[in-house]
């Protein structure tokens, strides 16, 4: 048997990251087992569903590296065969023309509420036999009347429901949209899903769905529902906890990897191993390990991961990523060091790749801002004597190389006897800006000689405009 498994989501928003989590067990568990991992769009919800939630999803899916082999499919471009199979059931009996009026369910509705039953249909129609008509209707399911259905949820284990807890679901509305659950059974079955891997809200369907797809003579797929995510508060994640949409995650500069890692540990374990590379997550997935309990969102954690992987993935991966933000920026990268430089000596320092690009303009940029605190406290007139003899020597260094600048930040120093970063970091404010950066050899070396001399140049004018007018 070939593994087939699908992620199947609603275009009604933004791409959640819980449901990215879902997406990424079924598309390890397709991967482990060398399978098949299918897209289907579900947006027969027509007045919810939007052409920018599904292109969320399609840039939220490619950003992360998982890819399917199949689709993406639209259930709204599969009408007919709903509508086919519906018939069908009607035909066999399975299903039945129902008229009920929204009056008689509401009136139906409050009666069993005031006596405090469960709401369901009370199979009015069901024997009725209704011929084709004019009237409005909707299409029911007859649900079995006897019996029990089990399954065996990998997750939540044994489940049984009687079949006398079930009412007739309708297939197909009034206004000819199918529902969730005769589509996705008829998907499913299509498809030739092997394994539905969902979210545990679903949990309460599948009876319902079992008992369809035993109504089509249908093997039933091995079901695993997977427990919520809540925010560190207990309560289930939404945006008051943070980022929540998969692109929210990128704009912030997390890394795919690093949020790949992060949901693949939010209810799935393999003893304790924190770190995983995507093949070690795609060697080590397995449903049994998937907890039952929720799982709540540490963006501390996840940040610690990020750093992790902007330190430890190949910089060149990393370098790709980062070039996103500067882009974003508005800013060339060819007009700078190399993005692989940057990262190795970035990495340590931010938390994300937005800071990592927020961090490094001054590498790119003709001119640069100036931190006034800084300019203040650094570039101070006792400085104009040290700071000019490094720009002449500077001018005369052979090779632009971390060494020999340094060899020269050194020279000053002893010559002036002021200790390094007395001058180090005047040097910094002038060719940066600020008085954060990496090293000053790496610094100064990433900047190339032409706009470190030039930067240097125009700080020395000001400061000694400025002695002069303290003078
Ligand atoms: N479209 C459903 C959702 O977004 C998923 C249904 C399923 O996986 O069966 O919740």
């Amino acid at each position: 048997m070939t593994v087939r498994t699908r992620f199947a989501p609603s275009p009604t928003g933004f791409l959640h990251v819980g449901g990215v989590r879902t997406a990424l067990f079924s598309w390890l568990y397709a991967k482990r087992h060398q399978g098949k991992f299918v897209l289907r769009i579900e947006d027969t919800d027509q007045e919810r569903s939007t052409k920018e939630s599904v292109q969320a999803i399609l840039d939220g899916m490619e950003w992360l590296g998982m890819d399917y082999d199949e689709g993406p499919f639209f259930q709204t471009e599969r009408y007919t065969r709903y509508h086919e199979v519906a018939q069908q059931f009607l035909n066999e009996g399975k299903a039945y023309r129902c008229e009920c009026s929204k009056e008689r369910l509401e009136d139906l509705r409050t009666a069993q509420l005031a006596a405090k039953e469960k709401p369901r249909y009370d199979g009015h129609c069901r024997d009725k036999n209704l011929p084709v008509s004019d009237k409005p209707f909707v299409i029911r399911f007859k649900n079995p009347e006897q019996g029990t259905v089990s399954f065996h949820d990998q997750v939540y284990g044994e489940i049984h429901v009687a079949n006398s807890e079930l009412d007739d679901l309708i297939l197909v509305r009034s206004d000819g949209h199918p529902t969730y659950n005769f589509a996705v059974v008829i998907d499913d079955i299509d498809m030739k899903i092997t394994h539905v891997i969902r979210g545990d809200d679903h949990i309460n369907n599948t009876p319902r769905q079992i008992n369809l797809f035993q109504a089509l003579n249908a093997e039933i797929p091995v079901f695993a529902h997977l427990p919520m995510i809540l925010g560190e508060d207990g309560k289930r994640l939404s945006k008051r906890h943070g980022a929540v949409s998969v692109l929210q995650f990128k704009e912030l500069g997390v890394l795919p990897h690093a949020l790949l890692n992060y949901l693949v540990r939010l209810g799935w374990s393999y003893g304790d191993q924190e770190i995983f590379s995507i093949n070690e997550m795609v060697d080590r997935f397995d449903l049994k390990n998937v907890s039952r309990g929720v799982s709540s969102f540490n963006y501390e954690k996840l940040y610690w991961l990020n750093q992790h992987y902007q330190k430890n993935d190949p910089a060149e991966e990393v370098a790709e990523s980062l070039r996103w933000y500067f882009e974003q920026a508005g800013i060339d990268v060819t007009k700078g060091p190399k993005l692989t430089d940057l990262v190795a000596i970035q990495a340590e320092r931010c938390k994300t790749l937005a800071e990592m690009c927020q961090m490094s303009l001054y590498f790119f940029t003709d001119s640069i801002e100036y931190d006034e605190a800084a300019v203040k406290k650094h570039l101070r007139p006792v400085i104009l004597e040290p700071l000019t003899a490094l720009y002449e020597r500077l001018q005369k260094v052979d090779v632009w190389e971390k060494d020999h600048l340094q060899e020269c930040i050194n020279d000053i120093s002893a010559e002036f006897d002021i200790n390094m970063g007395k001058i180090a970091q005047p040097l910094r404010v002038a060719v940066t800006g600020s008085g954060m950066s990496p090293s000053i050899d790496m610094t100064l070396t990433l900047l190339g000689r032409e706009r470190v001399l030039a930067r240097l140049k125009t700080a020395l004018e000001q400061l000694k405009i400025r002695a002069q007018t303290n003078s």
